[in-house]
């Protein structure tokens, strides 16, 4: 027997006439997603897996791909000539090593900039020529949570008169210009302290696997950055916005406008679940463009082929509608706001999506929402419940897995910093993702039920097309 899920994707065919498709290319700045690649560029599955990560090495801090391997800028590289002795050994960045020429009281000493802000250098800090300014922004940015975001798509110039204006971009710019996070986990060390035997004690070896654990942890920052900025701007339940949603009292049920030839008790409830799942789908529509638009920004899903994106955002939708609702679930109250502020009582919702799945609806928010996650590792979350290896179909394989892989261990590493007593959350976190995994499956069997009744429902088409309802006889 068909799963639910096995007909949406089976309904994939003509993609390339689908709104979806339509969508997807072309809604979306691409010039304003870091480092995306035409997405056209990706359609054939075979050429991807071996450079998922694109080739763009532009300069400009913004179009850096995230990833360690093609990530040329990570390294501080450039060095000026009397800093060469500070880079042997991490330790001596916990400190900065100043820069300035012995006769500092001179006048006449050499201008260097900041890396980040173009502001007069202090030193050599984390890894990079950078101002006192920087030096400390960078330290309370890796100290706390990120929950940085950029009001103009993550396209600032980082200059010392307006450095302070845009922290998201701030950021991303010392991790494009290859600032560390290592010294910030030592913590300073105060000169001297250290004995001769622990200066020795990093051998070439162990300073390379630094190197490359540093480069990670970068590439993962950067990750943690791009989908919560993505998140932010896709996601109507952030916190700051949920503020605004002013509840209001609402019903799904409507007068039917069928005619009375509809004929016994069964068909008349048949055409008012539709009506209702009709009336439901208005509200969770404008939803389909924004978490498109959120995947497009997931780095790496853009270099996905054009089906494979298409599959996971089919498969994906439900979950991550569920993921973005989870505040709006009232567990008291036995009801669900909608963005608007529309509040539908459970029972109608009931009748949509039948009480066994809704009672999980329900019990999945409550649980996810005593995690208390902030807004950034929401939008984490719901990446990993996008890019998922178990969807059916999925052509590049390969690809498809190692972004998956990344957002787990991205979402790890803001846990373990934001929540470092909850030594258990992540594994829970990876269980959530089952349970809403088992949810969206079960409504993906439900929607059979619709499908079957495509003639009773009118919903619009892009509706219609995530959830691979026909709109005439010959879809
Ligand atoms: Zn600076
Ligand atoms: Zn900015």
């Amino acid at each position: 027997m068909n799963t639910g899920l096995d007909s949406v994707v089976n309904g994939l065919g003509p993609v390339e006439n689908g709104l979806l498709s339509e969508v997807i290319p072309g809604n979306i700045s691409l010039d304003s997603m870091p480092g995306l690649t035409d997405v056209n560029a990706s359609n054939n599955p075979c050429s991807a897996p071996s450079s998922p990560v694109g080739h763009n090495s532009s300069p400009h801090p913004s179009s850096r791909k995230a990833y360690p391997s093609l990530s040329p800028n990570l390294s501080p590289t450039k060095t000026l000539p009397h800093q060469a002795a500070s880079q042997n050994g991490l330790a001596s960045q916990e400190q900065g090593t100043s820069i300035m020429m012995p006769d500092s009281n001179s006048t006449r000493q050499a201008f260097i900039p900041c890396k980040v802000c173009g502001d007069k250098a202090s030193g050599y800090h984390y890894g990079v020529t950078s101002c006192e300014g920087c030096k400390g922004f960078f330290r309370r940015s890796i100290q706390k949570q990120i929950e940085y975001r950029c009001l103009r798509d993550g396209k600032c110039l980082v200059m010392r008169l307006n450095r302070n204006r845009c922290q998201y971009c701030r950021f991303k710019k010392c991790l494009a210009v290859g600032m560390s996070r290592d010294s910030v986990r030592y913590g300073r060390v105060p000169k001297g302290s250290k004995t001769a035997e622990e200066q020795y004690v990093s051998s070439a070896e162990h300073q390379q696997y630094q190197v490359a654990l540093e480069k990670q942890q970068l590439a993962m920052y950067d990750i943690i950055l791009t989908v919560s900025q993505a998140h932010h701007s896709n996601c109507n339940t952030t916190d700051e916005k949920i503020k605004s949603i002013s509840k209001k009292t609402f019903t799904l049920i409507s007068k039917l406008d069928f005619d009375n030839t509809l004929g016994s008790t069964e068909h008349i409830l048949e055409a008012h679940r539709c009506q209702m799942f009709q009336n439901l789908a208005a509200y969770i529509l404008p939803t389909i463009q924004r978490v498109v638009e959120f995947a497009k920004r997931i780095p790496g899903f853009a270099d996905l082929s054009q089906d494979d994106q298409l599959i996971l955002i089919k498969c994906g939708f439900f979950e991550i509608w569920l993921s973005w609702m989870t505040k709006l679930f009232n567990s008291t109250d036995k009801t669900l706001t909608l963005e608007d502020g529309s509040v539908v009582p459970k029972g109608e919702l009931d009748i949509v999506y039948t009480p066994d799945i809704v009672s999980d609806m329900f019990s999945f928010a409550q649980s996810f929402g005593a995690l208390k996650l902030n807004d950034t590792e929401i939008g984490l979350f719901s990446a990993c419940a996008l890019v998922d290896t178990s969807r059916p179909n999925i052509s590049n394989m390969t690809m498809v897995e190692k972004i998956q892989e990344r957002l787990r261990e991205a979402l790890k590493l803001q846990i373990s910093r934001n929540h470092m007593s909850e030594t258990m959350l992540f594994s829970q976190l990876m269980d959530k993702l089952r349970q809403l995994h088992t949810i969206g499956l079960r409504h993906g069997q439900l929607l059979g039920w619709f499908r079957e009744r495509w003639y009773l429902i009118d919903t619009p088409p892009l509706f219609a097309e995530i959830y691979d309802i026909r709109k005439t006889e010959d879809d």
